[in-house]
């Protein structure tokens, strides 16, 4: 019988079992495919004292305990069996004008930031969607539209308050627990501690322009090679998302969408390429602020549950490989979710790339494409619709194993992953275990693909 009624006595934050009001809420994964996983109980902790002594009573108790920020794990990997730690109201944001640092609870939502940081016209690179919480995001690395400029989430940071295993709380940073600080930046979350706040550099928020282009699907492969080659020679303050995507409701869809550190007009002439070889059906371009262009391009889903794979590549893919990804992605087999499936290729490359790889446990530092291939379903789908859609995916990733390497995202945590050290860490992977050992020499933060 565990001894819920005396951690409940410790702390100051909530403490739930199934059934209880608020359960469901702080519990469930955003990824409906992880929907049946059920903790034995959640505790949203109060503040990072109430994370230290959750973390000393789950050690004593031998209860495994996983720490949820935003819950968005791709894996479902903050939704474990024993005791869920919920950050979300360690969500305190403290800007310091003078220096450009932002100090903020590490389960901040990204909602929150972009409301605290806007009035002070200041950013770091931050994700597109509402409820991702910095926490997963950054300790993944963080890849997002202003990555190309200002580098990943991950780099950005200066230091970071963590409570251990043993429930000590340290601070990693340059100088006290480089390697803990080191191992934070890109070794993926939950495998070092819990993290209790982190502080950023920020820069002044800068403006721009976003643009979406939308093709029909017979002009794929010539957007996309074409595409590519605009990327690979793009100033740095371009970023784009190529993407191909089906669903139950359309024939194919064709898309650009892209942020330009710079005015539309420049953003019109980089795409001048693209709009040569094919006219698109729809085309907005348009100048706007950094506030404006993060709701430009926030990124909304129908929920449901999804699977991603994905392949980092340091060059191209060739004429080949894209119309095998397109033939692909044309014979998806269908499911009711109205996002579909699909391939995307993430522009990364500038500033990404110039930090060098073992600077930080981010090891994709010569990526220029993440290949992100992605299905969807509904939890009424049938188990058929299900396996049909995974297989799908899976045969997709083997497929492309032809024309990119087997290097993964691990913010894009793929559960189906075989060599998943390797495809997450890289050259890293060594050093990453070594950290595991010292700072968590038991394993006591363990789920799958834990280090
Ligand atoms: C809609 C959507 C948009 C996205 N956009 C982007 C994007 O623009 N760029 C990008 O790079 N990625 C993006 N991602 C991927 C995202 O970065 C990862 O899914 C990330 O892990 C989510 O973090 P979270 O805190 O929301 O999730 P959680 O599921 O709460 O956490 C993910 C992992 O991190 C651990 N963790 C979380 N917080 C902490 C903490 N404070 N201390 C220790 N461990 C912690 C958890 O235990 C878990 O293992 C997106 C995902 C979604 C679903």
């Amino acid at each position: 019988m565990t001894a819920w009624r005396s951690l409940a006595d410790l702390v100051d934050g909530d403490l739930r079992l199934p059934g209880e009001p608020g359960f469901d809420e702080a519990t469930s994964p955003e990824n409906r495919r992880f929907a049946a996983t059920r903790p034995a109980a959640v505790l949203s902790a109060a503040h990072a004292e109430d994370v230290a002594r959750a973390v000393e009573w789950a050690r004593t108790e031998s209860v495994p305990l996983v720490a949820r920020g935003g819950g968005h794990s791709y894996a479902g990997h903050s939704a474990g069996t024993g005791l869920v730690l919920d950050l979300r109201r360690l969500a305190g944001i403290r800007i310091d004008c003078d220096t450009g640092r932002v100090t903020v609870g590490g389960g901040t939502p990204m909602k929150a930031l972009y409301a605290g940081l806007r009035p002070w016209d200041l950013t770091f690179p931050l994700g597109n969607s509402d409820t991702v919480g910095i926490g997963g995001l950054t300790l993944g690395g963080g890849v997002t539209t202003i990555s190309r400029a200002h580098g990943l989430t991950c780099d950005a940071l200066v230091s970071t308050e963590v409570v251990l295993a043993d429930g000590r709380t340290v601070t990693a940073s340059a100088t006290e627990h480089p390697d803990l600080f080191w191992a934070c930046r890109g070794g993926g979350g939950g495998n070092f501690g819990v993290n209790t706040s982190f502080t950023f550099q920020a820069r002044p928020a800068p403006a721009g322009s976003t643009c979406l282009l939308l093709w029909s699907w017979p002009h794929a492969v010539e957007v996309l090679a074409t595409m590519q080659e605009i990327m690979l020679t793009a100033p740095d303050r371009f970023s784009a998302r190529i993407g191909i995507a089906r669903s139950a409701a359309d024939d194919g869809v064709v898309s650009v969408v892209g942020h330009h550190l710079g005015p539309a007009e420049e953003l019109r002439e980089l795409l001048a390429p693209v709009f040569a070889v094919a006219v698109p059906d729809r085309a907005d371009i348009e100048d706007r602020d950094f506030w404006a262009a993060a709701q430009y391009l926030h990124h909304s889903s129908d929920g449901g549950a999804f699977a991603a794979r994905t392949r980092c590549t340091p060059h191209p893919i060739g004429d080949t490989g894209l119309t095998a990804l397109v033939r692909a992605v044309d014979k998806w087999p269908g499911s009711g979710n109205p996002d579909g499936a699909g391939a995307a290729l993430f522009a990364w490359g500038g500033a990404i790339n110039r930090v060098p790889v073992a600077a930080t446990a981010f090891p994709h530092r010569d990526t220029k494409f993440l290949l992100s291939l992605d299905t969807s379903w509904t939890e009424q789908d049938s188990p058929q619709t299900v396996e049909a859609n995974l297989d799908w995916l899976h045969a997709l990733h083997a497929e492309t194993g032809e024309f990119a390497p087997d290097a993964s995202y691990v913010n894009f945590t793929d559960p189906d992953l075989e060599d998943w050290r390797r495809a997450y860490y890289g050259p890293n992977a060594g050093r990453l275990a070594e950290v595991k050992r010292r700072y968590d020499p038991d394993r006591f933060f363990r789920f799958p693909q834990a280090l």
